[in-house]
């Protein structure tokens, strides 16, 4: 599916709206990019990014790789010191930790192949859906696989398709939501049917480029790689949050969840991957604030789309009726506490304990700074700790904000 999106945002709107001036195309289209990486893959001369790194940037950047299953990570400090390659090295880094290019004998030049491709297809454009996300996401998936109650359960199988799906979740993202693909008829939404359009489109673009680079060609368990990947990143649909969450909890409530089966391990892993997707308010106040400015900035730049063509703003992209602590107040309140609430069930551990301390305290913070978005959020709260379908919660679900 590498035939999809390869140009920007408002090229690939005008496409769709047809009323609206097609504008400059700035990314390759995927028979160019296909063409590109035939060549390297043939071994053609070519420059590659990961060695115009400075020597002392780079001995920094390892030895930030020395803490990678801190929590206190920060994954915007280690993208600068790989020049924005963070995702390249990060995964890299912890796919060899894990022993697992050794274990399912991957080419060494096809995985960092893979995870060129993979960083490349994010849009460095877009202030929040970008290729650092997908780091930091595949470095929270990395600290949850190492809590005890998973790390005694997982295969290696498992470990790889949560790293895998983790850095892949977001892939060739356009920086809006489905709620906007749809209104602009985007053929991404008539492909899917409206249906979970921007995760198919991620999973399908993750496969494109895992046979592009044939990089689990050697493997019988290729087909289920590619399923397994999908159901994964089709779990961080987040307008499907309370499905998730019920199961969740029934089996919470219910003791039955039992890791020694496959399709429990698999459950649980898309639990985690929900979790690290919108871990952000859970961080520590320098990391989760610029996460929130990043996110409101991206919904704020759909709003402005929609405003300027004359389009119904989507909830929470209204620059004039939203403020940043308005948008995380409402999404802690009804998406963020709710899930780690029940996480926190499921893996009783000194890490929950702290992600909920700074989700706590976070909160407290943008309540500080508007009162108003705080009381609203309160009222709307009929059961604490449980996800409602509050009009706030739909909006949010809307508004995708993490997805
Ligand atoms: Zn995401």
């Amino acid at each position: 599916m590498s035939s999809f999106s390869r140009v920007c945002l408002c090229s690939a709107r005008a496409e769709s709206a047809g009323s609206i001036p097609a504008r400059r195309v700035r990314r390759l289209f995927s028979f160019q990019r296909h063409l590109l990486s035939s060549r390297l893959l043939r071994g053609a001369p070519h420059l590659n990014p990961l060695h115009i790194l400075d020597e002392d940037y780079c001995g920094q950047a390892k030895c930030m790789l020395e803490k990678v299953g801190s929590w206190n990570f920060d994954i915007f400090l280690f993208d600068r010191l790989t020049n924005g390659n963070s995702l390249v090295f990060l995964t890299f880094h912890l796919l060899n930790q894990y022993g697992l290019i050794e274990l399912f004998q991957l080419d060494m030049v096809k995985v960092r192949q893979f995870l060129v491709l993979v960083q490349e297809d994010y849009h460095n454009q877009n202030p929040y859906h970008n290729a650092v996300h997908a780091a930091d996401v595949t470095q929270a998936m990395h600290c949850y696989l190492r809590e005890p109650k998973l790390a005694q359960s997982l295969t290696s199988f498992d470990i790889l398709l949560g790293l895998l799906a983790a850095a892949t979740h977001d892939l060739d993202h356009p920086g809006v939501n489905q709620p906007f693909l749809i209104k602009t008829n985007h053929y991404l939404a008539a492909l899917y049917r409206n249906t979970s359009v921007l995760e198919n489109h991620h999973w399908r673009s993750a496969v494109g480029l895992l046979r592009e680079t044939e990089l689990f060609s050697h493997l019988p368990a290729e087909d289920s790689i590619e399923r397994q990947l999908g159901s994964l990143i089709l779990a961080t649909d987040i307008s499907r949050q309370n499905e998730y969450l019920s199961r969740f909890r029934t089996h919470l409530d219910e003791n039955n969840l039992c890791l020694g089966h496959a399709s429990h391990r698999h459950f649980v892993l898309q639990m985690a991957l929900k979790c690290a997707d919108i871990c952000n308010p859970c961080r520590p106040w320098e990391l989760s604030k610029q996460w929130s400015e990043k996110v409101t900035e991206e919904f704020f730049h759909q709003g402005d789309i929609e405003k300027k063509h004359k389009l119904e703003i989507s909830p929470l992209c209204d620059s004039e009726a939203n403020t940043i602590a308005s948008v995380q107040i409402g999404f802690m309140t009804y998406v963020v506490e709710p899930l780690f609430a029940e996480w926190a069930r499921f893996s009783d551990t000194r890490l929950s304990q702290t992600m909920l301390g700074h989700l706590g305290l976070n909160k407290a913070s943008w309540s500080a700074m508007d009162p108003e978005a705080s009381g609203s959020s309160e009222e709307g709260e009929s059961e604490p700790g449980r996800a409602t379908e509050e009009p706030s919660s739909r909006a949010l679900s809307q508004g995708s904000q993490e997805s």
